[in-house]
């Protein structure tokens, strides 16, 4: 058995399900995103030496410049997700940014499948290692830039970007189901909001959600 997971992991469920109450009075409603940010080993994914700080309400660095997005902002992004109006839950769900994969391990426990992208090729293998660490088996991370997305799994029933967009990319647009939801922040001057678009039998609808901080979507590869 791996020891960072019976170690701190045993220690931290109290600190876990304190992080949960805070989630539940800062807001978040679904009941299945609060217990399964209570499931999910958060201080798995951050360096060792941050990994006290794991259940703060913060954004921590994951180094290359990189951060690991705060609870409240992983709980927010995978509420709009699942309240998409996929047809029958969510079967397939695309990621880009995997960073250090938390924001998909979470995603994973809600979906049957998630593919995840990361331009950096550090993080996808880091990312890779913390899931395993984490267990979980039903992500599928892949290196390469996001703007294409991955029409080879496409359609896909929600596609979350967690790098921020000055516009939104045609490619990702395009491999949206009917009935599925793009979640993406999107930087309009000094400023970024949530940006959610649904796409429905007659095309697309657009909503301006919270105001939120992410690192800048890049293009290629590194
Ligand atoms: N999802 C992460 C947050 C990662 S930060 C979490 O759970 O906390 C955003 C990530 O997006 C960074 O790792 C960055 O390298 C990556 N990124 C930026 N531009 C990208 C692109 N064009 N394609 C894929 N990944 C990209």
């Amino acid at each position: 058995m791996n020891t960072s997971y019976t170690g701190i992991g045993m220690t931290s469920q109290r600190t876990r399900m304190r992080m949960v109450e805070r989630l539940r009075q800062q807001c978040v409603k679904d009941e299945i995103v609060l217990s399964v940010m209570g499931e999910v080993p958060r201080h798995l994914f951050v360096e060792e030496a941050l990994a006290a700080r794991a259940y703060d309400d913060v954004s921590l660095p994951i180094g290359f410049g990189q951060t690991i997005s705060s609870p409240l902002t992983v709980a927010r992004m995978t509420e709009l997700a699942r309240a998409s109006a996929a047809q029958g839950g969510l079967n397939k769900v695309l990621e880009i940014g995997t960073g250090c994969g938390y924001q998909c391990a979470v995603l994973a426990k809600v979906a049957k499948v998630v593919h995840s992208v990361e331009r950096l090729v550090q993080l996808t293998a880091q990312a890779r290692k913390n899931l395993r660490n984490a267990r979980v088996t039903n992500a599928r991370l892949r290196h390469g830039d996001g703007h294409a997305g991955m029409p080879t799994e496409a359609p896909f029933d929600v596609i979350l970007l967690t790098a921020a967009a000055t516009h939104v990319p045609d490619a990702l647009r395009e491999q949206l189901a009917a009935g599925g939801r793009m979640i993406l922040p999107m930087v309009k001057g000094d400023v970024q909001h949530l940006l959610v678009i649904d796409r429905t039998a007659r095309g697309f609808t657009e909503k301006r959600m919270d105001a939120v901080k992410f690192v800048p979507l890049l293009p290629g590869t590194g």
